[in-house]
């Protein structure tokens, strides 16, 4: 018999709701939807009982049966109840549709429900998504009877909460840290494009001897970072402190002794002591700094992304020389 067909065509089964109601059914249709019903219907007298959900569930759950739809609204008010129900007689198109469902409709005050709903009924999409929601939330959701109740009758499901939570906060430290640190490698690789360029082309400030600098000349394209280049180049030449004890003249030297670490032209290279220092380096390399190696690694492939990050015409003038 085909669909059509069989809609005109008598019931010939029940299914009995936990308050006693009776809702007339075809047995072809429910079969054909889910496996478990179709053992059930096999052994059973014609009556098919639905047990643990309220009636309305009941129906809203036979409704998708005939349709292979459900309502929003059926969705607001049943979720949980046809989650349990299609995982329970094994119907994969609902399940989905629920684990979505409940998904976008989690809130505070449902979330611990829908959480241990979602491990009982093997839907760990919707698991991890309630985890997620609860520890962005977790101030407000630990207050809610939920988890009130979480906490008093299942203390493992709540460790492995907490658990989760723990590792989620390392989690966005080692990024947040990764981020810091990504962004001290840009600015120290700029600081290194800006001192190469300020050393062999002068800014508005500071230049090599042959080069006339002035307050008449032009900003350049990274004059943020040059500006305080040139301020720390120029306290650095006039400083008469001891320059192991001046902030100002540390930061500078390191700055002089990075490019020495990354230059790959250290004869020709207008910076100043870039020579002396990468000699100077090289006998103390034998004591080895791996910190200060990571360091130079770091800002070496931050410059070289930087590099590369640019159109291709205009590498080719940075490589002859022609840039800034
Ligand atoms: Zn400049
Ligand atoms: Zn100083
Ligand atoms: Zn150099």
């Amino acid at each position: 018999m085909d669909a059509p067909t069989l809609l005109f065509s008598e019931p010939d089964l029940y299914l009995q709701t936990p308050a006693g109601n009776r809702i007339p059914a075809h047995a072809t249709i429910l079969a054909s939807a889910s496996p478990v019903l179709q053992n059930v219907i096999k052994s059973s007298n014609r009556i098919v009982k639905i047990h643990g959900v309220p009636d309305a569930a009941v129906t809203a759950f036979v409704a998708f049966l005939y349709s292979a739809r459900c309502t929003e609204e059926d969705m607001d008010k049943y979720g949980m109840h046809l989650l349990a129900l299609s995982h329970v007689y094994m119907l994969k198109q609902l399940k989905q549709r629920c684990i979505k469902g409940l998904g976008d409709r989690a809130s505070t005050e449902n979330v611990v429900d829908v959480l241990q709903l979602a491990r009982l009924c093997d839907a760990p999409d919707l698991y991890l998504k309630c985890v997620k929601y609860l520890t962005n939330r977790f101030k407000a959701v630990k207050e809610t009877e939920g988890w009130r109740f979480l906490q008093n009758h299942d203390p493992c499901l709540e460790l492995e909460i907490l658990r989760f939570m723990e590792e989620d906060e390392k989690r966005k430290r080692k990024t947040r840290k990764r981020r810091e640190d990504g962004r001290l490698y840009t600015e120290l690789s700029e600081a290194m494009v800006c001192l190469e360029h300020i050393c062999t082309e002068g800014c508005t400030e500071v230049g090599p001897l042959e080069v006339e600098v002035g307050r008449g000349r032009e900003p350049c394209s990274k004059f943020g970072t040059c500006q305080g280049l040139q301020n720390l180049i120029r306290h650095f030449v006039t400083c008469e402190r001891v320059k192991g004890r001046c902030l100002p003249c540390k930061r500078m030297w390191q700055l002089f002794k990075l490019d020495s670490s990354i230059c790959l032209r250290h004869d020709s290279c207008k910076v100043p002591l870039c020579r002396k220092i990468r000699l100077r380096m090289e006998e103390e390399k034998k004591k080895g700094d791996a910190r200060w190696e990571v360091l130079v690694r770091k800002v070496a492939s931050a410059k070289a992304m930087s590099f590369l990050a640019l159109p291709k015409r205009k590498r080719v003038e940075e490589i002859r020389g022609e840039g800034q």
